[in-house]
């Protein structure tokens, strides 16, 4: 981190600061030039605050010169993190395919989708028990119900199940889940994911809708600062001023992460697609990117669906992206079986 002072600053207000500053354990290389006065801190400034050294009255300017973000970063832990789950394991090399519908509706419908998704080839099922809706007049999903049901056809097929978690007071509801995610809308939810930080369970955390990858590395930052290294980042779209697409999937969010980070990352190009047909395309782009796995919204008749049946797949649709997906990640890493 560097600090520009302002010219003509008084030396007892610039000693004081550097004290305040040494004092937090980072290191001070003083550098006065003809007509600037830099500060270089050295050290770990993770805990300095930007905002507290801008208030000073002799500070001119604040530069981040490493990212704000230790453990999420590549830099501190240069190999992937590889994630086990239920005696899989996603990153390091292994294409993991999610799918399910994106509400648990029914145990018909539930089971009828997992048996799909799962003679396609699906690693694991998804299915959202708790729905965060724009609208409070829109179907909010089963709520635990759905989460009886996910576990009951998790019996029947073996897969294990990812489900959004909305407060961290259903934590204990949560406890039998697989993977948790983090809904878009959720990942600033800074509560939340300090409590995801006190568990050992995998966490799916999705990208916000209008979020950098920066907050999106700091949300995880939240997580493992908890004590927690089963993070799995999700891209799924951002807004832009593009309406001819829900969501634009931004895919260099993939090679970003992989330089930046050492999480694993699932692109979920349902939710930015918002329309079935261009599920396949997108899908593609995340194998071809490197991403370490893809989530896709699968119902059984997407025109009844509850809740974004126009990006849902049906089964056989689901079947020949699968197909696709298969050869495309044959080629240079192992697929997971369901
Ligand atoms: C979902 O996966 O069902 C979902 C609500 O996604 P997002 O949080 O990305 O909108
Ligand atoms: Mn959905």
């Amino acid at each position: 981190m560097i600090l520009i002072l302002k010219p003509q600053s008084e030396q007892t207000k610039i000693d004081l600061l550097l004290e305040q500053i040494e004092n937090q354990g980072v290191s001070i290389h003083f550098s006065k030039g003809e007509t600037e006065t830099i500060v270089g801190l050295v050290g770990d400034t993770t805990h300095l605050d930007e905002d507290w050294l801008r208030a000073n009255d002799v500070v001119a300017d604040v530069r981040r010169v490493s990212e704000p973000y230790k453990l999420a970063n590549r830099r501190f832990h240069p190999e992937d993190t590889k994630i086990e789950v239920a005696g899989r394991i996603i990153g390091e090399g292994h294409f993991a395919m999610i799918a399910g519908p994106c509400s648990v509706e029914t145990e018909e419908q539930i089971i009828c989708v997992a048996n799909a998704v799962k003679k396609s080839g699906a690693a694991f099922l998804r299915g959202g028990a708790f729905k965060p809706r724009t609208s409070p007049y829109s179907f909010q999903g089963l709520e635990g119900e759905g989460l009886r049901l996910l576990k009951i056809a998790r019996r029947e097929t073996g897969l294990p199940i990812v489900t959004e978690i909305m407060s961290e007071n259903q934590l204990d509801d949560f406890a039998d889940v697989d993977i948790i995610q983090v809904g878009a809308r959720n990942m600033q939810n800074f509560r939340l994911l300090k409590e995801l930080g006190h568990s050992r369970k995998p966490i799916l955390l999705k990208r916000g809708l209008s979020s950098t990858m920066e907050e999106l590395f700091m949300s995880a930052e939240y997580i493992l600062a908890g004590g927690n290294p089963n993070v799995i980042l999700c891209e799924r779209g951002i807004r832009t001023f593009e309406k001819m697409i829900r969501n634009n999937l931004d895919i260099s969010a993939v090679p970003i992460i992989k330089a930046k980070s050492h999480l694993p990352v699932i692109i979920d190009p349902s939710h930015a697609a918002g329309i079935a047909w261009m599920v396949e395309p997108l899908a593609k782009t995340a194998v071809a990117a490197g991403a370490d796995g893809l989530m896709i919204e699968v119902h059984n008749n997407p025109a009844k669906a509850l809740c974004d049946g126009a990006q849902s797949l049906n089964p056989e649709q689901f079947d020949h992206l699968m197909v696709d997906i298969k050869r495309r990640v044959a080629f240079e890493e192992k697929i997971l079986e369901g």
